[in-house]
């Protein structure tokens, strides 16, 4: 019965409609390994789904954000901060006409490869790792290869290009410097990743009691509102306003995603003071220190004993440092803890 109404064409008829700067699923650049197609399901709708029943997406819940292991219930972890940004990428998605599954697929898979204890993992696994460490990159390991016992998902073209080209540096928030995304949906996806957390975080540091309130830039607050909720609206609906020629009722060769000139001083603004505030704050706490401790042991240990890894990543990489660097990123803050707490104490001490 399904096959014969073949719900996902009727799918892909309906894409017709989008704007002519979305992309089409039909039209994907496909996959990694060609697939026959679901009856029911569109290609990116597809990929969406595998990314949410994967092994890794589930592990995220239990990864940090930016407070380490935060004993209260309402700090974002990394699986909410996830859904946050396939929240507001939805919303400019189909407010600007574009593909919402794509957009879905990619903002649901971007943080896939990131390590526990959020950004300070990262960075101690970018020191000691010779060829260095970037979480866009390993979200693009984990979906090519780690993921499903080796097989990894075999996302589409679009979906892995949006997830490995998701992420920057502390550069300003429309500004590339990690690498170029190439479809619109993947644009609006890394905007949203910054309006996300730029609002989680300020109100996680509120509550953490790092900040108050009366700290947050007057100049960014005056222009984007004083509550969370009415910063992620004035950012969004400004997103949405600057990038209107993206829905394509207008003929315009290229049009961008953008934000007002305005917007984006107030946005730079409340980012830097988060860098200089809340961000580099996180290199002399206790937990970040722990954290740096854990990593740092972890690595060491399993890179001198390499039986000690499971048994799965022999077969993820022929190096040693890759398949100890793919098992540490794949680790929830517990986990990792748990791991060096029954390393041998004479590995401790060191
Ligand atoms: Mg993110």
């Amino acid at each position: 019965m399904i096959n014969r109404l073949n719900i996902r064409q009727m799918t892909e008829e309906r894409e017709k409609g989008l704007s002519p700067h979305a992309v089409k699923s039909r039209l994907s650049r496909g996959r990694l390994r060609p697939e026959e197609p679901c009856p029911v399901r569109t290609t990116f709708q597809r990929d969406r789904d595998r990314i949410i029943h994967s092994k890794a997406f589930r592990r995220l819940k239990h990864k940090t954000q930016v407070f380490i292991a935060p004993q209260g219930d309402h700090y974002v972890t990394r699986l909410t901060h996830t859904l946050e940004v396939s929240q507001i990428a939805r919303t400019i998605s189909r407010a600007l006409n574009l593909n919402e599954d794509l957009t879905e697929a990619i903002a649901l898979g971007h943080d896939l490869g990131h390590t526990p204890f959020g950004h300070v993992g990262e960075d101690v696994l970018n020191e000691v790792y010779h060829q260095g460490f970037r979480h866009n990159e390993q979200s693009l390991r984990v979906v090519d290869l780690l993921e499903n016992d080796g097989k990894g998902l075999n996302l589409t073209w679009e979906v892995r290009d949006g997830i490995v080209n998701h992420a920057k540096t502390r550069i300003e928030v429309l500004g590339r410097d990690w690498g170029e995304v190439n479809t619109v949906e993947g644009e609006v996806c890394k905007l949203s990743d910054i309006v996300a957390y730029i609002n989680h975080d300020t109100d996680d540091a509120i509550r953490a009691g790092i900040i108050t309130e009366d700290d947050l830039p007057l100049s960014a607050i005056a222009v984007l509102g004083r509550s969370r909720s009415q910063r992620i609206n004035t950012m969004v609906c400004d997103i949405i306003e600057c990038s209107w020629a993206v829905r394509g009722d207008a003929v315009m060769a290229s049009p961008a995603i953008a934000m007002s000139p305005e917007i984006v001083e107030a946005t730079n603004a409340l980012r830097e003071f988060l860098f200089d505030r809340v961000y580099n704050l996180r290199a002399t706490v206790k937990e970040a220190e722990r954290a740096r401790t854990v990593i740092r042991l972890l690595y060491k240990y399993f890179n001198e004993h390499k039986d000690g890894l499971p048994p799965e990543y022999h077969f993820y990489s022929n190096g040693i440092e890759q398949r100890v660097v793919d098992y540490i990123a794949g680790m929830t803050d517990q986990y990792a803890i748990r791991t060096a707490e029954k390393l041998p104490d004479k590995v401790k001490v060191a």
